[in-house]
């Protein structure tokens, strides 16, 4: 076998989170000793030890190891970068797309890049606005292009399925920085992402 894709997890924090689900699932009114029960708090241990794993991870890093020096100066954008995140108010999946836009300083980065950092900072507990300017500024600071801007649209859960259920509602952040701080090119990348 030339590629093997594993997943690991600290076995301690998964005994401790497999117990307290257990706890959870039972203080819900459940049976966790019925069949398809048995491994539930198990997976789900494992399942929220694979959404936060930003926390352990450095975007910092990742955006470093693939900058390369380069004269191209127009604009670079990555459109419709699936993201999954967390509502850190309750713990519900919010999901949608980002795009990323920004424009070289001499220096460009590997393009698989822009959606690892934001996997990064989108598997953690999250608010979008803050998901929004945390990408944003780490390109700003790492890459210091001359300019950057990040769209994020995304669908709550937590508005979808309970409080105001809204189904269809989506929720636009923005930020802009550098270049993209003037009109004409700001508006030039909203109309190549069809905003
Ligand atoms: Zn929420």
């Amino acid at each position: 076998m030339s590629y093997k894709d594993f997943e690991e997890y600290n076995i301690q924090v998964t005994d401790d989170v497999t117990d307290r689900y257990k706890k959870i699932i039972e203080d819900l009114g459940e049976n966790t000793e019925r069949d398809g029960l048995l491994k539930t708090p198990e997976r789900a241990a494992k399942a929220m030890q694979f959404l936060t794993q930003g926390y352990h991870q450095d975007p910092v890093e990742i955006l470093k190891s693939a900058m390369f020096k380069e004269s191209y100066n127009e604009m670079v954008i990555v459109k419709d970068i699936e993201l999954y995140s967390l509502c850190e108010h309750h713990i519900l999946p919010f999901f949608g797309k980002a795009h990323i836009a920004y424009i070289p300083n001499g220096h460009i980065v590997g393009l698989s890049k822009l959606p690892r950092i934001v996997d990064v900072f989108a598997r953690r507990l999250q608010v979008q606005e803050r998901l929004t300017e945390q990408i944003l500024d780490c390109i700003n600071d790492t890459l210091k292009p001359q300019g950057v801007a990040v769209v994020i649209e995304a669908s709550h859960m937590c508005m979808m399925m309970r409080g105001v259920q809204k189904q269809n509602s989506v929720t636009t952040t923005s930020g802009f920085r550098g270049q993209f701080e003037k009109i004409e090119t700001r508006n030039e990348f909203l109309k190549l992402i069809g905003k």
